[in-house]
């Protein structure tokens, strides 16, 4: 489906790498000067979906991130990975604490239905909440079939075939668009976004507020 759109969920989380705090009164973890990056998941949504458009199997590429105003960082992060644009849903910081999959999901169905996209390809899991129920609940919202934990994903014409890893080896599953589809670990290695391309994601107009 060469006219195919993907909507892509890019959340902002705190990066990998840091050692998380917890604030003294217990009311949640500290967030203030920590280094955030978007969730590893999401970059592997963002490559994967970016991977279709160089096949020429999708026409453009939407980036999503719901969260306070820093997620436009993380929007552009996955334009100067090669997404087309990107949409941000601005909540403020203390709306964003409750911010949870089911108003996510809510979120991104809307959207997906907005923008008409074929395809919406998000991480299998944050890695702050590790909810991993976005995908599925946005499937179920939209009524729309899902493939799950894809470790490795094939597009002919309307037809998905999204194989999984499971205890006793590979599962494949054969969807027909429009669907939801999340990634696991193997399905592709991210690209890095470069510094120039990340240059020019800066000069670009801010993200689109939804
Ligand atoms: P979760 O269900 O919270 O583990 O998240 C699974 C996936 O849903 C993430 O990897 C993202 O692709 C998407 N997602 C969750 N929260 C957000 C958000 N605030 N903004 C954009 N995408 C999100």
């Amino acid at each position: 489906m060469a006219d195919l759109r993907v909507l892509v969920g890019v959340k902002r989380v705190i990066d990998f790498a840091v050692k998380i705090r917890v604030k003294p009164d217990k009311s949640g973890v500290v967030t203030d000067g920590v280094k955030h990056s978007m969730n590893p998941f999401c970059e592997i949504a963002v490559e994967e979906a970016v991977r279709l458009k160089e096949k020429k199997l999708a026409k453009e590429v939407i980036a999503v991130s719901c969260g306070p105003l820093q997620c436009q960082e993380t929007i552009r992060t996955a334009l100067a990975m090669g997404a087309d644009r990107g949409i941000h849903v601005e909540v403020s910081e203390a709306e964003a604490q409750r911010l949870g999959p089911l108003q996510v999901s809510r979120l991104l169905s809307a959207l997906a239905q907005k923008e008409k996209v074929g395809l919406v390809l998000l991480g299998k899991q944050a890695i702050d909440d590790d909810c991993n129920q976005t995908g599925q609940m946005t499937a179920a919202m939209l009524d729309w079939p899902q493939g799950t934990f894809a470790s490795k994903l094939a597009l002919e014409g309307d037809k998905l075939t999204v194989e999984r890893e499971i205890d006793g080896g590979l599962e494949t599953i054969r969807l027909k668009l429009p669907a939801v589809v999340t990634t696991d670990l193997r399905l592709n290695e991210p690209r890095y976004a470069t510094l120039p391309n990340i240059m020019v994601s800066w000069a670009r107009a801010r993200p689109k507020p939804f």
